[in-house]
């Protein structure tokens, strides 16, 4: 059976603005060829700095945008090459949540009717009756009460207002739900409400989730693989339990030295320097110039994303060297 969700060699390049002499002033590499699978009913989450490119793969894979290069295939069904039109029954199957709740919700529908929209988007010919059994059934799933229909997005806090964008994104019945930044810009306790409230609705629903996080506490817990990312690539590759006890790639332990409650972190390790511009990111291993490993290898050779056992693969020089 295929994967729910595969992602091969996935690159989204930006043109950058022509110069007023009209000449291109060149292109951000947001993604520069990353690979990829999801699992029915499992979680992978994708984290990485700010700017690392996480939320243009989640974009990429919604179609917000065109690909520059690769292939995106949803149950087998390759969607990277769709028309508008062909979409429409893959956003059933493949929905999303953004990280500001107040923004994805239109302040001029009520709760009620924001749940029904995508239902009659989606199916013809749902009864009055039918659609108000629907929308109590969605407020019950991320523990509304369904008085909250009645009520406009205003009236609820943050974490009541996401709790409505999970309803309205399961609404259509998804496989899969892209979580971008779900859970950032709320506070800690919330988020930690809503995070179980997305462990509790895919165990009962079966679904599948891509968590795009930058935050490394918040997905320990939740997740059962990780892909770790810098400066538009993959850098590493695992299950929650390996990466977090056991991680391979100098920037995994640098980022994770630094995650705060990290009971399992060393010394914390600081790098140096700032992420490379994603216009002219370094040669060989993007990292190079941060890393306090780096050889000459490093600036000349991209180091290739391989299986350092049982799955778990890394982009580095150093395993690849005799022990
Ligand atoms: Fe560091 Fe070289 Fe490994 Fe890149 S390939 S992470 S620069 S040691």
């Amino acid at each position: 059976m295929s994967h729910l969700l595969e992602v091969k060699d996935l690159k989204k390049h930006f043109p950058l603005k022509r110069s007023w002499l009209g000449a291109s002033t060149g292109r951000v590499h947001a993604v520069d060829g990353v690979s990829f699978h999801v699992e029915r009913g499992e979680t992978l989450s994708l984290v990485g700095e700010s700017g690392c490119g996480k939320s243009t793969v989640g974009r990429s894979i919604l179609r917000l945008f065109d690909l520059t290069e690769g292939e995106v295939r949803l149950d087998g069904e390759r969607i990277d090459n769709l028309s508008p039109r062909q979409l429409r029954p893959v956003r059933q199957k493949l929905q999303v949540v953004f990280q500001d709740p107040f923004a994805s919700l239109n302040p001029r529908l009520t709760v009620r009717e924001a749940l029904a929209e995508p239902i009659s988007n989606f199916e013809s010919g749902v009864t009055s009756e039918a659609m108000q059994s629907r929308v109590d059934k969605l407020l019950d799933l991320v523990r509304l009460p369904r008085d909250a229909g009645r009520r406009y997005p205003h009236e609820f806090s943050g974490g009541q207002r996401q709790r409505i964008c999970i309803a309205r994104a399961l609404a259509s019945k998804p496989k899969l739900v892209i979580c971008d930044e779900a859970v950032s810009a709320l506070d800690v306790s919330v988020k930690a409400q809503i995070v179980n409230l997305l462990q509790d609705l895919q165990d009962e629903l079966g679904l599948a989730l891509l968590f795009i996080s930058h935050d490394l506490g918040i997905v320990e817990h939740m997740t059962h693989r990780v892909a770790v990312m810098y400066l538009g690539r993959i850098v590493e590759q695992g299950t929650a339990q390996r990466i977090f006890a056991a991680p391979k790639h100098p920037y995994t332990q640098a980022l994770l030295s630094a995650a705060p409650g990290n009971a399992k972190a060393g010394k914390r390790i600081v790098l140096k320097g700032d992420v490379p511009s994603p216009v002219t990111p370094p040669q060989g291993c993007h990292f190079h110039t941060r890393c306090p490993y780096a050889f000459d290898r490093c600036r000349v050779e991209a180091p290739r994303l391989e299986n350092q056992g049982d799955g778990h693969l890394a982009a580095c020089h150093l395993q690849a060297l005799p022990v």
